[in-house]
């Protein structure tokens, strides 16, 4: 029996349309060959050029048939010269996170031999040292609860930083479980990391004293704490001691570009965010404007994204197929990251969008 899913699909902006194009001809070539499940795409208009045309970031129609489908695909939005009234950058995948509550913005990283990393490789590989951790990143509250309404005089300017009870259990909840799913598949030693300032902040106490509470929940997997600007240190000088690491959304934005440079490029970073109902699957970076139309852009990001979801919908749907083709697509992906041959320029190749999307289709 074949189960019907649902994909919405957010084309984006700049190199959007040219990463996501080869993206979901790579899902429907799998959902073609599958017996268990099939997916149907749902392309929904929103984003900098659409409202550049008519005045709305994001539809509220397309805001419902996201929320109805099964996950939402997203690629790069926004464009530098296109912005609301307050001169701030149209982002719809932000309105998305917040009207869905995707309160876990998830952000693997890791290395693999060949990868272009500003790492000494060699250093790593004669340690024998593996680099492969996630960083959760809370994504609805943090230093972003007072995003856009933030106070501004001539002589002072005030943000309000807010952590909840709330959503921080729900937050370190689902970093024990991402830490116990991956040991279980041979991936970490089931180990979760609370990243703050509680020696500076009481708000961090307070995020450091939940995420305490809920590490007595699981017993069977260990917990730690790191400060954030030792953690930022760490991540480049020995990043094969983190796991899963949990922090505010601020820090969190900031250490999940520090995990993209440690890839080696932004064309190499996915990510999820993920809420209780609902997730949305994106790459990491953004429109790149400077890039967009030669066909030149990584589509990796995209593409490890994209295997993401479907091992998401593998946990809310019991279909082992969609797990077996999601670790399947980010193995293509890595084989051809670290035979190096086929690759775009961001990386060190000379390989355009759709040579590099072939080459992981022909690996898979
Ligand atoms: P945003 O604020 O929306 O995240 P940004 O201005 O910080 O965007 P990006 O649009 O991500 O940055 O681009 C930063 C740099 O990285 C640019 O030079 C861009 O060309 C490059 N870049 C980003 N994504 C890719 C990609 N998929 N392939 C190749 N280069 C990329």
């Amino acid at each position: 029996m074949s189960t019907l899913l649902t994909v919405a699909v957010f084309d984006g902006d700049g190199i959007g349309p040219e990463i996501m194009a080869p993206t979901v001809a790579i899902l429907d070539q799998l959902q073609q060959r599958s017996e268990h499940y099939a997916l149907e795409f749902e392309h929904l208009p929103a984003g900098a050029k659409h409202f550049a045309a008519t005045g709305e970031s994001l539809p509220a129609q397309s805001l419902e048939s996201a929320r109805s489908a099964d996950a939402v695909l997203l690629s790069a939005m926004g464009l530098p010269d296109v912005r609301y009234k307050d001169g701030t950058e149209i982002s719809p995948q932000i309105e998305l996170r917040k009207a869905m509550n995707l309160f876990a913005g998830v952000r693997p990283v890791r290395i693999i031999h060949g990868q272009n990393t500003p790492l000494a490789l060699t250093d790593l590989h004669a340690k024998n040292q593996v680099i492969d951790f996630v960083l959760i990143r809370e994504s609805t509250e943090g230093l972003f609860h007072t995003q856009g309404v933030g106070e501004v005089t001539e002589d002072y300017a005030t943000e309000t930083l807010k952590i909840t009870k709330h959503t921080s259990e729900k937050l370190f909840r689902f970093a024990f479980n991402l830490a116990e799913q991956r040991r279980a598949n041979g991936r970490g030693p089931g180990k979760v990391t609370c990243v703050d300032k509680a020696n500076v902040f009481r708000a961090f106490a307070f995020f450091r004293k939940l995420f305490d509470q809920e590490a007595k929940q699981h017993p069977q997997l260990k917990s730690d704490h790191a400060y954030v600007d030792a953690t930022a240190l760490w991540m480049v000088q020995k990043p094969w001691i983190f796991d899963v690491m949990v922090t505010e959304n601020m820090f969190g934005d900031i250490l999940s570009d520090l995990g993209a440079g440690l890839m080696g490029g932004l064309g190499l970073a996915p990510s999820a965010d993920i809420g209780e109902h609902h997730a949305v699957f994106q790459p990491c970076h953004g429109s790149a404007p400077d890039i967009a139309g030669k066909n030149i852009a990584n589509p990796f990001a995209m593409l490890l994204s994209a295997a993401m979801m479907l091992e998401w919908l593998a946990e809310q749907h019991p279909i082992s197929a969609l797990r077996e083709d999601g670790q399947r697509l980010s193995n293509a992906v890595y084989k051809t990251l670290s035979e190096g041959t086929t690759i775009t320029s961001d990386i060190g190749g000379k390989a355009s969008t759709t040579q590099a999307a072939d080459a992981v289709w022909k690996n898979l």
